[in-house]
């Protein structure tokens, strides 16, 4: 296989979790009753621009069906997130009712119907058809389409084109990020600004986050591959934020390549820091299956010990993360009888692989188990403030990565 941004062949392993259904591709009852297909999910690292890539197996279009159940109001956090994300760009870009923003991936509404309320024109991009429903309901117009060069070069066409493009956790699921790339180039204004969320793959490397690895999410990237990524589409990075979420993410901020605006010193900073760490070099790369088996060993031993020890473990949040490691873990309802989410549209499904029920969370506090297993590890604190009242009756809890931590 060749890089999917350079095309350079690809020759140095990362990481083999062995072979997995798409991460949420969640169950019903009826499927439990029929074959489920699985893809080899292994990741693989150019040698050249550095990009840590999945292998090619799925289709987008398997992987994102009209049944996709992820619903991004479902978290709190996440909404909050986006609230001050909008006050901040709103602020800094002085954007106003003659504007024009564009979030590709716009999911559910939860952060375009801050624009709706501020009066700034937007627009949603979202192929998965049940999300796109609940934004529309909140008066967003959605494209309901896979977003790159084509449909960027449309978007310009209808005088859409954007003073702020955004988008939030996409990039690292677009299969030809170089089509994506070109399609924000394509309908971003002349003195637009390009906003990207991704988790950054320094983070996934430092805190053994191989439990981020899953189909749909096919490229795990640094500020240098990004950069890269961007330059060769006549595109710039002229900022960098570093965020907490999803264990550690970038905020890029883009421009056309011949705008005036400077590069700040933060994205100097990283790209150094990037370097020093090793980012361009196999070795920190070749190292890194060794320390998730290390992690899936720890969880799986901590199951085995807490059921021969006749104590009752849940897992919390049916979130793709726990899918990866469930199913390189090899656990079956045997040692996870159940699993809880907030999620109307996960409840009553069952885990892809694992099979493991998903169940409305007042379940877990009428179960009372001796441990709740959080598996989205990047919100176990408001998961334990809303379960406080197990805790006060004995109930502890686990996360397995970076290292098993019973709290
Ligand atoms: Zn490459």
């Amino acid at each position: 296989m060749n890089c999917r941004h350079c095309g350079t062949a690809l020759r140095c392993d990362f990481l083999d979790l062995g072979f997995a259904p798409p991460s949420n591709a969640y169950l019903t009852a009826e499927d439990l009753s029929k074959p489920e297909v699985y893809f080899p999910l292994r990741l693989q690292v150019c040698e050249e621009c550095w990009l840590v890539q999945t292998e090619d197996y799925a289709s987008a279009e398997s992987l994102f069906s009209a049944e996709y159940a992820y619903f991004s109001s479902a978290s709190t956090s996440w909404l909050a997130h986006a609230a001050r994300y909008v006050e901040m760009i709103n602020s800094r870009l002085g954007l106003g009712r003659e504007s024009m923003v564009i979030e590709v991936a716009s999911n559910d509404g939860y952060l375009l119907k801050n624009f709706v309320k501020a009066g700034i024109p937007c627009l949603g991009v979202e192929p998965t058809a049940s999300t796109a429903e609940a934004a529309e309901a909140l008066g967003i117009p959605v494209r309901r389409e896979f977003f790159g060069e084509a449909l960027g070069k449309q978007l310009a066409g209808e005088g859409k084109g954007a003073d702020l493009i955004l988008g939030n956790n996409v990039y690292a699921h677009v299969p030809d990020i170089n089509d994506f790339t070109r399609g924000l180039k394509a309908a971003l204004k002349a003195g637009g600004t390009v906003t990207l969320e991704f988790p950054h793959v320094m983070r996934l490397i430092e805190h053994n986050q191989f439990d981020t690895v899953y189909h749909e999410h096919f490229s795990y990237l640094s500020l240098f591959t990004v950069g890269k990524i961007f330059e060769a589409a006549g595109l710039r990075i002229f900022d960098v934020e570093e965020l907490q979420t999803h264990g550690g993410s970038l905020r890029v901020y883009g421009c056309h390549a011949g705008d005036s605006r400077q590069t700040t010193e933060a994205v100097t900073a990283l790209l150094g820091e990037e370097q020093r760490r090793g980012l361009q070099a196999p070795a920190i790369y070749a190292d890194f299956q060794a320390k998730a088996e290390k992690v899936k060993n720890d969880a799986l031993a901590f199951l085995l010990d807490a059921k021969r020890e006749g104590k009752t473990v849940a897992a919390y949040g049916a979130a793709a993360k726990g899918n990866t490691l469930l199913n390189f873990a090899g656990v079956k309802p045997d040692l996870l009888p159940y699993v809880c989410d907030a999620a109307a549209a996960k409840q009553n499904k069952f885990m892809p692989g694992s099979h493991i029920p998903i169940l409305h969370p007042d379940e877990i506090v009428a179960r009372r188990p001796d441990y709740v297993m959080i598996l989205p590890w990047n919100i176990a604190t408001e998961v334990r403030q809303q379960l406080a009242s197990l805790a006060d009756q004995g109930t502890r809890f686990v996360t397995a990565v970076p290292e098993l931590k019973i709290i």
